[in-house]
């Protein structure tokens, strides 16, 4: 159906070209730009509160998290397991032998999972009734309009989430041959024989996981003194000795200094004047936000260093413009952009939604062994709180009988303050990603130890664990030492 006003899509081709284009022609509750984790998370709420949606989305509805992060990874990561598990099948007593790795397979399964997801997130957002989506690159006009191709899409309110993309750094080009991002990781056809990952965060780790078990050579580099240092010192530690048993070489607090092509690879000189060599480089120095030339600035949006600042409300500068996801300073994860946008979806509706804690946000790494946390770190508690007034407990995952039989090592450990509640639960060991949903509750919730030692805990499971720190800490431990 043609709009009432004048327009020129080719739907409505009885419209000629000499109309005012420059007229917004649609308004609308909300119009989001982005259709990534925080765009359609918004969209989808919004739109189930009664408000009418345009998203704007110029690749493809699901964003970063669905075609180029979260989803293939860790189908990759998921391949990887596999291949480790018939490698190391024998401790379990089953006989079966490795005999390789076809990508071609393996990217199918990844397209697979992906193609499924995307086909039922298109058919979400296109069945809901409220929600109008705008294929095309947006660009905001005017501080409550988004222009797409011409035309003029008028919003009560918009949503800023244009999400992120793979950094670089000065000298460093990526040519997505030799010298690659994770974009470019995800889509390869073969196993590298060797591979130079620069940046040991979250992205850089679960790479050189995945590749290690595909059995590549793989050489870590990372300029700050250790491996995923946004974590608790302990969990980096455990993942760095994990990393060394594994055979995935390392060198930390080295920075990069040059790249250069060689005959058949690359040659990486870190500080110090060492070299690496490999047959590729795989660039994971962070993720920048995507908003050059969208015409935040100009419209007034207060940026610093092409982020969008905003208040713990998700509101920019500028009345009625929010912001959500990878765009705004804080961790770069699809389940915080989630749920910033169903926030601002409820905000805008009047819903008065709490403020998110950032720091309640779960984090997880998604390598083997996997790390996972929430809260405050025990270095961050110490500063908040002071040191004296600060608790730790750890239970190594050897007194947990799951975890025995998967043959995983690890802990869980709990950051308290005084005889308050927990602030801080860091995890490292196999499938620790999947404890986390009880950990944030515990400390969302701000659970003492007393009250989350009387619950019971299923047996045998890694949940245990959970428990039988929190029974420790608590004063009354089962099978630990207090
Ligand atoms: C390799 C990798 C692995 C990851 N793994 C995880 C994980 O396991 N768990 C996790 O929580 N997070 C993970 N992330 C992070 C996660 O993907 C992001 O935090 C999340 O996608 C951010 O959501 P967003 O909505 O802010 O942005 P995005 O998902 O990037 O979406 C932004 C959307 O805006 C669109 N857009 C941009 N500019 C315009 C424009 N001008 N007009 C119209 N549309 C536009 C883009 O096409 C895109 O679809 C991973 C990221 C990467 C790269």
């Amino acid at each position: 159906m043609c709009p009432h006003y004048p327009t020129v899509t080719p739907r409505c081709s009885q419209v000629t070209w000499e109309l005012d284009v420059s007229e917004p022609n649609e308004t609308f509750d909300i119009v989001i730009l982005g259709g990534g984790s925080g765009g359609y998370a918004a969209a989808l709420r919004a739109a189930e509160l009664g408000l009418s949606v345009a998203l704007v989305e110029k690749g493809k509805l699901g964003g970063t998290c669905l075609h180029n992060g979260c989803i293939p990874t860790k189908a990759l990561l998921h391949a990887a397991e596999v291949a480790d598990q018939t490698r190391e099948s024998e401790q379990f007593g089953v006989k079966a032998e490795l005999v390789g790795i076809d990508m071609a397979a393996v990217n199918s399964y990844k397209d697979g999972v992906v193609a499924r997801l995307y086909k039922g997130l298109q058919g979400l957002l296109g069945g809901a009734k409220n929600i109008t989506i705008v294929a095309g690159a947006g660009r905001l006009v005017a501080p409550n309009t988004v222009e797409v191709d011409g035309k003029r899409y008028t919003g009560r309110n918009i949503i800023l989430a244009s999400g992120s993309y793979a950094k670089s750094l000065p000298g460093l080009e990526v040519d997505g041959e030799r010298i690659i991002t994770s974009d470019h990781a995800l889509v390869m056809d073969r196993v590298p024989a060797s591979v130079i990952v620069l940046g040991g965060g979250v992205i850089g780790v679960e790479f050189a996981s995945v590749w290690k078990s595909f059995g590549v050579d793989v050489t870590i580099i990372e300029a700050l003194p250790r491996l995923v240092a946004a974590e608790d010192e302990e969990s980096s530690k455990a993942l760095e000795r994990a990393f060394r048993k594994r055979k995935i070489n390392f060198k930390v607090g080295k920075p990069f200094e040059k790249v250069e092509k060689t005959g058949s690879g690359v040659r990486v000189t870190i500080a110090g004047g060492e070299t690496v060599e490999a047959e590729l480089l795989l660039v994971a120095v962070g993720r920048g936000p995507n908003t050059a030339g969208l015409g935040y600035e100009e419209q007034g949006v207060r940026m610093d260093r092409g982020y969008v600042l905003t208040d713990e409300r998700q509101r920019t500068s500028v009345p009625n413009v929010y912001a959500v996801g990878d765009i705004v300073p804080g961790l770069q994860l699809a389940h915080r952009g989630f749920q910033q946008g169903i926030f601002v979806a409820e905000e805008i509706a009047g819903e008065n939604p709490a403020v998110i804690d950032e720091a309640g946000i779960p984090r997880v790494t998604y390598s083997d062994p996997e790390l996972a946390s929430v809260g405050l770190t025990e270095a961050k508690a110490k500063e908040q709180y002071g040191a004296d007034k600060v608790k730790t407990y750890n239970y190594n995952l050897g007194g947990n009988g799951k975890s025995q039989i998967l043959k995983t090592t690890g802990f869980v450990k709990l950051v308290r303050v005084e005889d308050g509640p927990v602030v801080g639960v860091h995890m490292v060991g196999a499938r620790v990603g999947e404890l986390i949903g009880e950990a944030q509750l515990i400390y969302n919730w701000e659970a003492y130890p007393a009250e989350v030692a009387q619950l019971v805990h299923a047996h045998p499971t890694q949940n245990e664990a959970l428990g039988e720190a929190h029974l420790a800490l608590a004063g009354k431990p089962l099978h630990a030492h207090a």
